[in-house]
């Protein structure tokens, strides 16, 4: 065209509102590879090809696992495309997926790896959720980035043996949203919070691997299956969601949806924890679950029982509250052995912050003792905080920054050996 200007037209079968370009000198990898279907090709500039092939390589075990979970791979094949810079994250247009420079010289299992494998699945995500489903409307759009979240999490958490991902997005959303900027995920003005991402990526992630705890992983997938059956290049309302969840697991799934979607913030429970010997010889374990939130939640606790002969037990224990405002609970559980200590939510399956009525009985046997100690002394160093960064940490356990400081450090070792022989109330 005249001026030096260009003008070209691109055409595919598919109606959508979602389409993207880029513009650069690039190589093609796997264009030539016939074999894979869906055709997975890797544009990436010249100097990236080396590392591009071991990606793609990836690429496809990502494709697969979530075949297997959701269904087939909707369209007729994918683009991935590397932007020359490194602003921004990941963009995922139908059949398509752009993500920033650096992401394409990952070295597997090495440098760069776990940023590639979570955003890549992620963006790889949205080909289900966001463009073969669309979300309705604003309030809807947990429906695209919760969901992708969701499904990144858990390639992570299940090809890679590696729950980091899934943690952080649950302490992003309990330790660095206030509630001034908290919002339902279901809200239309959800958007507008400074805390947009915390809430729709983090917490929607969490909340939707809560789903799975409730369902267990076949029922929580053949809902998604449904789901995808039913609405299909159609937009969704989060209600569909729910709908389909009810239709594959036979549930009443209103409580939780009505709880994590229109409602804000956390699970906030005090715990406190005896074990008694009944007369029968058996010992009987006894929690005292206590919400600290304006209203009730409902939930399935993880317990993790550790018995004197250094054996455990993981066993759910149901929180169901007969209405709103019914915040206490007693939970109990009768075993034939000694039991050295009681651990709810060990791998921080909950959206939750927890605290103890004794604070330093960690280990919730009812009484502050050695075990106690070495517990806490176990974990000293861990932190979600550094330098008044934010910076979550795995292994960091609310339960042991005793005196609160987001570390646990000598101050709740220190406040372990004061408390010792510290007994906690009847209840
Ligand atoms: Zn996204």
């Amino acid at each position: 065209m005249p001026n030096k200007r260009l003008a070209w037209h691109f055409e595919q079968p598919e109606r959508t509102s979602n389409a993207g370009f880029a513009i650069a000198k690039y190589e093609v990898t796997g264009a030539a590879d016939t074999k894979t279907t869906p055709p997975i090709r890797l544009y990436t500039l010249p100097n990236f090809v080396v590392t591009a092939k071991p990606l793609r390589e990836e690429i496809k075990k990502m494709m697969s696992f979530y075949e297997e979970r959701f269904s087939a791979f909707p369209w007729a094949g994918i683009n991935i495309v590397q932007l020359a810079n490194n602003f921004g994250g990941g963009y995922a247009p139908l059949s398509g997926t752009f993500m920033y420079r650096n992401v394409f010289g990952a070295k597997v299992g090495g440098q760069g790896y776990s940023s590639f494998s979570e955003l890549t699945a992620h963006e790889l995500g949205h080909q289900w959720w966001g463009n073969y489903v669309r979300p309705l409307s604003n309030g809807d759009v947990s429906l695209s980035e919760s969901l992708a979240e969701y499904s990144s999490c858990l390639y992570t958490e299940i090809e890679l043996e590696n729950r980091n991902q899934l943690i952080q997005d649950n302490l992003s959303f309990v330790y660095t949203v206030g509630a001034q900027d908290d919002r339902p995920m279901q809200a239309t003005n959800v958007y507008s919070s400074p805390k947009y991402v915390q809430i729709i990526y983090h917490k929607g992630a969490t909340v939707l691997h809560m789903l799975r705890h409730e369902l267990g992983d076949d029922l929580m997938h053949k809902g998604l299956q449904v789901y995808v059956a039913n609405l299909g290049r159609d937009y969704a309302k989060v209600k569909d969601l729910r709908l389909a969840m009810e239709q594959a697991s036979g549930l009443d799934l209103e409580w939780f949806f009505e709880q994590w979607w229109q409602r804000k913030g956390n699970i906030y429970v005090e715990f406190a924890g005896r074990v008694e010997t009944l007369k029968d010889g058996k010992y009987q374990v006894k929690l005292r679950v206590k919400q600290l939130t304006e209203l009730a939640f409902r939930f399935k606790l993880p317990v993790r029982i550790t018995y004197a002969d250094g054996s455990y037990e993981d066993i759910d224990l149901d929180v169901i509250p007969d209405d709103k405002d019914d915040r206490i609970a007693v939970l109990t559980h009768t075993v034939d052995k000694p039991v050295r200590g009681v651990r709810p939510d060990r791998t921080r399956k909950l959206l939750r912050r927890f605290i103890h009525l004794t604070p330093a009985d960690v280990n919730l046997d009812g009484l502050v003792d050695g075990a106690d100690l070495i517990e806490t002394a176990f974990r000293v160093n861990r932190a979600i905080v550094w330098k008044n960064n934010f910076f979550p940490n795995r292994l960091w356990d609310e339960l042991f920054d005793i005196e609160p400081s987001y570390r646990i450090d000598a101050d709740d070792v220190d406040l372990v050996v004061s408390s010792a022989g510290t007994t906690s109330v009847p209840f």
